[in-house]
């Protein structure tokens, strides 16, 4: 049987395996953690969220973005440390403000194709993940970025997005438990949330029982290609170096496919932006009963949240661009924790898991599928800011891309 290697067992990776494994092929997982997601994948802002699919490559995003280096607490953390990597990065990400619209209205249509997938993929492989079909609401404090929206709202419906505007009064009818004050708000209702890291474990059992290998514990440190076929070099748990060749690999791995292209004489542009989540415990009734059941978005803040079930509540945002760096700093969690004070006091922060994580991110904001130089060779990665989102409909993408190479 034809034998692929995925180097990497995020949201990505598992869902190729899955994809890869249901088209008979033989599939190996390779992954450097002992199980999946356990980086970017773990506990991010939990939207499937077509109704996010705004790429950041905006003149107005980048100005913002200058303004905020200067304010304590602001979304964006710049370290101004000079590094090749970053500023290349920047410069080309710069250069696609020109592609911002295009860039907005395909991520739009292909999250809306996404959504379809993750319904299919979880119901096949019977993963429960705290789904709950409540719709995303953003909401605006700030008539500027009310006016924004409208802007942006646009580009979605080409996306083939239905959004709807709201008065104030349709946005507590919604939520009720928004308690602060808002000038209006969109909300789509098609939009859902979920654990991702409930959804990646789940899909990764039920690969494995469907026969895809997980070598776990195994750090990718080298790969090559004989002109033929990839050859894949690992380092396992007791530092034991092993290597296989494969008919084919997919790069999946993160932050850390820029590396792994490069070896195989690929440019995959990746930088790592970091972002932070906090899972507010809800242990006691109050708690429960003040904390919303539609996911938010406070557009002003830059903040997203998910109610996962009754007790948990997780509140994400922020991008750091401070490069591999995996660091959980306080004033960047403090943020978060205050907002979840100011905008619904009534939920106890005494029990809040701090986490970060990077976010692959391409200059063009758009995720790499398809094939690389060499022969066997594919990628699906650099989702950046809708990783989740987009995965089921990379994966099923990057399937028929390999797929069609078989039956040519
Ligand atoms: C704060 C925050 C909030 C977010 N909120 C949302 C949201 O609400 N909705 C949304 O759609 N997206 C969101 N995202 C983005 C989304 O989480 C990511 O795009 C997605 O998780 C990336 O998945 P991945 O599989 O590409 O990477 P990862 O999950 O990081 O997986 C890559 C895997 O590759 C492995 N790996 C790397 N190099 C090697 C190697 N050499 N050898 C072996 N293994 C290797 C790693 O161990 C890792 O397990 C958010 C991200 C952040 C940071």
């Amino acid at each position: 049987m034809t034998h692929y290697a995925i180097i990497g067992s995020g949201i990505t990776g598992t869902t190729t395996a899955w994809v890869l494994r249901k088209k008979g092929y033989d599939v190996t997982v390779f992954d450097r953690h002992r199980y999946p997601a356990m980086e970017t994948s773990f506990a991010n802002g939990g939207q499937l969220s077509a109704s996010n699919a705004e790429v950041w490559t905006n003149i107005g995003t980048m100005i913002k973005g200058v303004k905020w280096m200067f304010t304590p607490d602001a979304p964006l953390l710049f370290n101004p440390k000079p590094s090749w990597h970053k500023y290349s990065w920047m410069m080309e990400f710069a250069s696609n403000f020109r592609n911002y619209k295009a860039n907005t209205i395909t991520t739009t249509s292909l999250a809306i194709e996404s959504r379809k997938h993750m319904t299919a993929f979880a119901e096949e492989a019977g993963v429960e993940f705290n789904r709950e079909n409540r719709g995303i609401l953003h909401f605006y404090k700030k008539q500027s970025e009310f006016d924004h929206a409208h802007k942006v709202n646009e580009l979605l419906a080409k996306g083939g997005l239905d959004r709807k505007r709201l008065t104030p009064d349709e946005v507590y009818q919604i939520e009720p438990a928004i308690k602060s004050k808002v000038i209006g708000g969109y909300f789509t209702e098609s939009d859902f949330t979920g654990d991702i890291h409930k959804f990646t474990v789940g899909l990764a059992q039920a690969a494995a029982e469907a026969g895809v290998t997980f070598n776990m514990n195994c750090d990718v440190s080298d790969i090559d290609h004989d002109g033929d076929k990839p050859n894949v070099s690992w380092t396992d748990f007791n530092g034991a170096r092993h290597s296989a060749s494969f008919d084919g690999v997919v790069v999946t791995a993160g932050v850390g496919s820029r590396d792994i292209a490069a070896r195989l004489g690929d440019r995959v542009n990746i930088y790592p932006v970091k972002g932070y989540s906090i899972t507010v415990n809800m242990d006691d009734a109050a708690s429960q009963a003040a904390a919303p059941w539609a996911s938010l978005l406070d557009d002003g803040a830059k903040i997203v949240t998910a109610r996962l079930g009754d007790d948990r509540f997780r509140v994400a945002g922020t991008a750091e661009i401070n490069g591999e760096n995996y660091d959980i700093r306080a004033d960047r969690i403090a943020p978060l924790t205050r907002w979840v004070q100011e905008n619904f006091p009534g939920i106890s922060t005494e029990n809040v898991i701090p986490w970060a994580g990077l976010r692959p991110m391409m200059p063009n904001m758009m995720p790499r599928i398809g094939k690389g130089k060499k022969r066997g060779v594919y990628y699906n990665t650099g989702h950046g800011h809708l990783g989740w989102t987009l995965s089921c409909y990379s994966a099923e993408a990057i399937g028929d891309i390999i797929h069609s190479q078989h039956n040519q």
